[in-house]
């Protein structure tokens, strides 16, 4: 595999010290000495890596000159040589190059004007797999399928490990033989391939996206966020496939990009506002709390639906302020409405797993309860399943801390994901919402009608709280009343209300 290597003049920066010849004579064997660049910077960061690593060089000749006899102390002080100065291009685990390697490869490309093809490609589910099993079994199923398709692929395409379960190749004229449909048809038959490990097997699918350079991207620096976006079309549309840059995604990706500059001046200009949809009791037909919509009219775009810019925002890394500014304002709702009213009041607000992982999540909740004045034993923080899959100790810690300030947590869309009870019990939740995709079959089916039952019926065993989401009907709401469900939303009482219409519930 090439590397890239130039030639560098070492006693430039080397005179005077006495193992610069030791390098000299590596540079004269070898003819070439990696130089490594760095990424974007300059010459003088650049030279201070490459001191870096002429000194772990001289650490190792200086451990070993004395120990080893020359031709044998020449052998490996070439491999250690080549092996510190690819370190910073190698992934750890699998042995592949990395994503900075990656980026390195892309630019050379993009200085002699060479085309090439990138085909990135993840695991299905690897989450999944890596939690259902263990992380150790996970880092065994990357390593076996690194190196298989290192032993399919390595002689004729650029193989990558660019993250967790994320692999890319790069086919070039420089170095490969082969098309960048060969290549796919390869990887195909690689990762289909059933995975015998120590004590388990695993099927695995992949799903590629394909992008060529520079016919669909001119700006190399652009590549990974369009294969990123094709190899994630390949994965929501046609599981275990192939998706390739044409030119309906081309203007889906136009629009997503439309959409995240939008986003980013919305809260400054003032585009973004809660809505309040009642959460009704229903023996009593009265609210027991009201949650919090986030809502989008965009001066450009229109009305956006939070289920499209939500996720945008959590691309982008705008959901903290987003995330931020929805506390913020139920929190300052929630105490305009126990002002006005006798009543207990209670608010939910939806969270972004990824708002847990903020260092200081749980210091800005704090302040904003102390802001506003509201007791947290009247706010609700939904979360959606996929904290379950973050099964990390971090995680919980983030969600105790939230159950000690006195919120409750909710599970949001519950049956849509990773769903299991054994979960539940194991991080303190107070109340389950049972996903609208189960509320419409209500009635309909009966593995549906059998399911809903017993969610409420263990959920309140478990002393879980269960409210159902979506109803339209007075059908599914018999249906949910006979069951004891202890809270229906849905337009069957009320859509989501703007904030002066929610009197009438106080
Ligand atoms: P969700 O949390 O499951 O919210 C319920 C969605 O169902 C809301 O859509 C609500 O308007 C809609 N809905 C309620 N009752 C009915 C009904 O009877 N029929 C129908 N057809 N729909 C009903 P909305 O407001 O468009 O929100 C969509 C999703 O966007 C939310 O799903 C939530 O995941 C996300 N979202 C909304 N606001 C926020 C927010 O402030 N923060 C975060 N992180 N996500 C939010
Ligand atoms: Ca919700
Ligand atoms: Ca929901």
């Amino acid at each position: 595999m090439a590397h890239f290597i130039k030639e560098v003049d070492i006693d430039q920066y080397t005179y005077n010290i006495e193992w610069s010849k030791e390098l000299n004579m590596h540079i004269s064997t070898c003819g070439e000495f990696p130089l490594l660049k760095s990424e974007g910077s300059s010459p003088e960061i650049a030279l201070s890596k490459i001191k870096k690593l002429i000194a772990e060089t001289v650490e190792w000749i200086v451990d070993k000159k004395q120990q080893l006899p020359e031709p044998l102390y020449l052998k490996q002080f070439h491999k250690k040589t080549n092996d510190i100065f690819e370190a910073e291009d190698k992934d750890v685990l699998t042995g592949l190059y990395n994503r900075n390697y990656c980026q390195k490869v892309f630019k050379e490309h993009a200085e002699t004007g060479t085309p090439f093809v990138f085909i990135y490609f993840d695991l299905d589910g690897f989450k999944m797999i890596n939690d259902a099993l263990n992380h150790e079994t996970g880092d065994e199923i990357l390593q076996v399928l690194s190196n298989s398709l290192r032993d399919m692929l390595e002689d004729e395409v650029y193989l990558f490990r660019v993250g967790g379960d994320e692999f890319a190749c790069i086919v070039s004229e420089k170095i490969s033989t082969i098309s960048a449909e060969e290549c796919i048809d390869k990887l195909l038959a690689v990762c289909n391939e059933r995975f015998y490990l120590e004590t388990v097997f695993v099927d695995i699918t992949i799903s590629i996206g394909v992008v060529h350079y520079p016919k669909n991207i001119a700006d190399v620096k652009n590549v990974f966020k369009v294969a990123e976006f094709v190899m994630q079309e390949a994965k929501n549309n046609y599981k275990n496939s192939v998706c390739f840059f044409e030119e309906e995604l081309k203007n889906k990706l136009e629009a997503k990009v439309l959409m995240e500059s939008n986003l980013a001046s919305a809260l400054r200009k003032n585009e973004l506002f809660l809505v309040y949809q009642p959460i009704i009791q229903p023996d009593i037909e009265d609210s027991i709390s009201f949650e919090a919509l986030l809502r989008w009219n965009s001066e450009d775009l229109g009305f956006v639906s939070p289920a499209e810019f939500i996720p945008e925002a959590e691309d982008t890394g705008q959901i903290y302020t987003i995330g931020f500014f929805v506390m913020d304002k139920a929190m300052e709702q929630l105490a305009k409405l126990e002002k006005k009213s006798d009543k207990e009041i209670n608010v939910s607000i939806n969270i972004s797993t990824l708002q847990l992982k903020e260092d200081d999540f749980i210091e800005t909740v704090q302040q904003l309860i102390d802001k506003h004045e509201v007791s947290p034993e009247s706010i609700i923080f939904e979360f959606t399943e996929s904290i379950f899959i973050e099964n990390n100790e971090s995680m919980k810690k983030t969600i105790e801390n939230i159950r000690n300030l006195g919120i409750n947590i909710a599970i949001d869309d519950f049956g849509t994901g990773y769903s299991a009870f054994t979960y539940l019990k194991n991080l303190n939740i107070d109340a389950l919402k049972i996903d609208k995709t189960f509320i419409d079959e209500l009635g309909k089916s009966s593995w549906v009608d059998a399911l809903v039952e017993a969610i409420i019926n263990i959920g309140h065993t478990l002393g879980m709280k269960i409210i159902a989401e979506g109803i339209e009907t007075e059908e599914q709401l018999n249906i949910l009343k006979a069951w004891q469900c202890d809270g229906i939303q849905g337009y069957y009482y009320s859509k989501p209300l703007p904030e002066d219409e929610l009197d009438k519930y106080l």
